[in-house]
């Protein structure tokens, strides 16, 4: 038997298949090791032949397998194909996306234990044999234990003594490293509302193959998502259920593990290498059925699919920032597809994008109107600052806020402050001739950071040490611009003394669950306020926070990217829906220099739709996606000159594309990219903005053939961020 390999080395140079001979029983999808010119290699096998074209003295053996089980399954070759073809990626790459690293190195491996099972009680023990009768006693009783701890309680020798005289028999299992074990709490029966009840009604007989359901903050949407999981598992399928990696708090997984069990496996970048590898088994193998992770669960191996759930669908987390530029709801379509199931998009605040395929009839749309029991949404105030910097206050915090503050404080509720930088304060700017600091790698401004009384690079990480001179004229006036979360603490210690609080952004948050770590102590009411940046925004349930203070609502306005308006919609929706959720009505302060903004009146009134309908006007005449397409060909090398020669040739291929379709192009130059170095990498960038999808195979092509090793080019679609 011949088995077709694909190896394991994303590279266009060798993205073909090889053929190996093998044994009779090698099955399609196996993880195998062949021999690659001098050396050998990991591969998969994607197909088995009888015959071979290539004389037999050319084909090598296949030297091993590795797994009992195939690791892909079928759906995975046929995925491989598309999205192959679709991001130009070699077909090896495609695959990996179907396997944890920790599958494809090698290195981590199953691990086994050893239990001891109770076989003939009847044999005979000498009379001194104390301990062996002790022993078998025990285990007449339990049946069945592990081997290792019997022989700590009664000594080797005892057992192994009843080992050879047959009473006892091992066996060796596999050991599951089962995260999160300690989550597992009961939790009570809902009864579903009428409203979630209709939603569930309108997915199942909706004909639609993406049903999008718009639901307010506390509109109980997650119940949806697990009554719709649970069905489809009662029906012997299986079930995807995607979230942004910041919502997989240590209140959902709760709520996962207490409602399913063994049967979710829980796919999570803060796993261990070996956990992540069991918990990727047991869906291979068929003991769990649901998998619950961000982006990456799309690729889960699960056969038999009843249902894939993205929930915050609008979220920019579910774009793949690296090669291939996936958009995670284009692979769950492709996959509902295959499957014949269906997708169900939820959120608050919907994309643009997801929002007018629904109104225009092609997704099935479920609306949510009202919180769970009625419950108002938040009242938002607005805080001009404007008028509080007038009445000398330079403080972070407006008037309004303290007063808030203060009386959540005293009816003993909780507050969170969200802001949207991290580190004590921003640029560092010399006052006398306008030096900032910046990285040397990078092109981007340097943060101070307090704690550790240095600056930061957010891009490479690098640190440099304080300037208290600056470096281009010797002046000693240094000013640490903005406000950050660290000083909005130093701030809120002096105000509220008494209170206990928290702080969240990526530099408290280290190691594996550091984040959760966090809010459990935030949800176990351990702290009065919690204060922090992004990570705080979404997912979150605290039945006792009653305020929500954002700072500075419009920072993300002052970005000159298209998308900023909604993003600024989304992020003021989703804060404040961590507000008033439970008993008491809450409120949300909503800090801003710029009060009379569209965006921020539709946000104080949660009025989507007319959000929606602004938004969409402004698309349409501006001709801004979902009414065209933004193609970015991003050009990157250590070598300037390199990046400079392939930027030509790019540049010069989409021309003569334009040329031939003048009229597909709204928009179309050349530049170097707004931060022009990262990591001591240069970046240039062709940037069009087309009226179609019809040239992006052709300009995909483009960037393929100009891709070399020390200097990567590459296609962003709509990209969430043009820095
Ligand atoms: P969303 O995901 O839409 O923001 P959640 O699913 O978090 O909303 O639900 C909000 C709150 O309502 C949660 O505390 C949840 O436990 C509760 N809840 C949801 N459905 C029900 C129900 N049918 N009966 C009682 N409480 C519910
Ligand atoms: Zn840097």
């Amino acid at each position: 038997m011949f088995a077709q390999v694909i190896v394991d080395i994303a590279h266009s140079q060798v993205d073909k298949i090889f053929e190996y001979s093998c044994s009779g029983d090698l099955a399609v999808g196996s993880r195998v090791k062949v021999p690659f010119g001098k050396t050998s290699i990991d591969g998969f096998v994607i197909g088995i032949s009888e015959t071979s074209e290539y004389p037999p003295e050319k084909v090598k053996p296949i030297i091993s397998v590795f797994d009992e089980l195939p690791a892909l399954i079928p759906e995975c070759f046929s995925l491989m194909e598309r999205i192959s073809s679709r991001f130009r990626v070699p077909k090896a790459a495609a695959l990996r996306l179907f396997l944890p690293t920790e599958m494809r190195r090698g290195t981590v491996r199953e691990v086994y234990r050893t239990i001891a099972k109770i076989n003939d009680i009847s044999v005979s023990i000498p009379k001194n044999a104390q301990k062996q009768r002790l022993a078998l006693d025990f285990l007449k009783d339990k049946r069945e234990y592990d081997f290792t701890a019997l022989c700590n309680t009664f000594g080797r020798g005892a057992v192994n003594a009843l080992v050879e005289k047959g009473a006892f028999t091992t066996e060796k299992i596999r050991k599951v490293r089962n995260p999160f074990t300690d989550l597992q709490k009961e939790e009570k029966e809902k009864v579903l509302t009428p409203a979630q009840s209709a939603a569930i009604a309108s997915i199942e007989n909706s004909a639609k193959k993406v049903q999008l359901i718009h639901g307010v903050t506390g509109s109980g949407k997650t119940e949806i998502y697990l009554t719709l999981i649970a069905d489809q598992i009662a029906k012997g399928k299986t079930a995807i259920f995607l979230v942004p990696e910041i919502s997989l708090t240590p209140q959902m997984l709760a709520q996962l593990r207490a409602r399913f069990k063994g049967e979710a496996a829980i796919l999570h970048s803060g796993l261990s290498a070996g956990e992540k590898f069991d918990e990727w088994w047991r869906l291979r193998s068929g003991e769990a059925k649901i998998a619950i992770g961000a982006r990456s669960a799309i690729f889960a191996p699960l056969e038999n699919l009843g249902v894939i759930i993205m929930d915050e669908e609008h979220d920019s987390s579910y774009v793949s920032e690296s090669a291939p530029r996936y958009s995670t709801t284009e692979i769950a379509k492709m996959r509902a597809e295959y499957n014949g199931c269906k997708l169900v998009l939820g959120s608050a605040t919907p994309s643009v994008e997801s929002y007018i395929e629904a109104t225009e009839g092609r997704y099935n749309l479920i609306t949510l109107p009202d919180r769970i029991n009625k419950k108002p949404l938040p009242e938002i105030i607005i805080a001009d600052m404007r008028r509080e910097v007038k009445r000398g206050n330079n403080s972070a915090f407006s008037l309004a806020l303290r007063e808030e503050l203060k009386q959540t404080l005293a009816s003993g509720n909780q507050a969170i402050i969200f802001l949207n930088r991290r580190g004590y304060s921003q640029k560092i700017i010399c006052r006398d001739c306008g030096y900032v600091a910046k990285c040397k790698n990078c092109d981007v401004s340097l943060t101070y950071h307090s704690e550790e009384n240095c600056l930061k690079c957010h891009y490479c990480g690098t640190k440099y040490r304080m300037v208290t001179e600056c470096p281009e004229c010797g002046g000693k006036h240094i000013r640490y611009g903005g406000t950050g979360t660290q000083r909005v603490v130093a701030e809120l210690k002096e105000l509220f003394p008494k209170a206990e609080i928290l702080r969240m952004d990526n530099d408290t948050v280290s190691g594996k669950d550091g984040h959760y770590k966090i809010l459990s102590r935030f949800a176990r009411r351990e702290a009065d306020i919690l204060v922090g940046t992004q990570m705080i925004a979404k997912g979150h349930d605290f039945p006792s926070v009653t305020l929500v203070g954002i700072l500075d609502a419009d920072m993300s306005l002052q970005f000159s990217d298209y998308r900023s308006g909604e993003r600024t919609f989304q992020l003021i929706t989703q804060v404040s829906g961590r507000s008033g959720r439970a008993g008491e009505a809450g409120k949300v302060v909503l800090q801003t220099y710029c009060p009379e903004n569209y965006i921020l009146r539709y946000a104080v009134n949660y009025d989507y739709t007319g959000f929606f309908a602004h938004e969409i006007n402004l698309r349409k005449a501006t001709l801004f996606p979902p009414y065209s397409l933004i193609c970015r060909v991003m050009v990157t090398s250590e070598d300037e000159e390199k990046a400079l020669a392939a930027l030509k040739a790019v540049w010069l291929a989409i021309e003569n594309l334009k040329t031939e379709q003048e009229d597909e192009f709204i928009f179309l130059n050349r530049m170097h990219s707004p931060v022009k170095k990262i990591q001591g990498k240069h970046r240039y960038q062709v940037l069009m903005r087309l009226k179609s999808g019809k040239l992006l195979q052709k300009i995909y092509a483009i960037s393929v053939q100009n891709s070399s090793n020390d200097c990567l080019v590459y296609v962003e679609e709509n990209p969430a961020n043009l820095s």
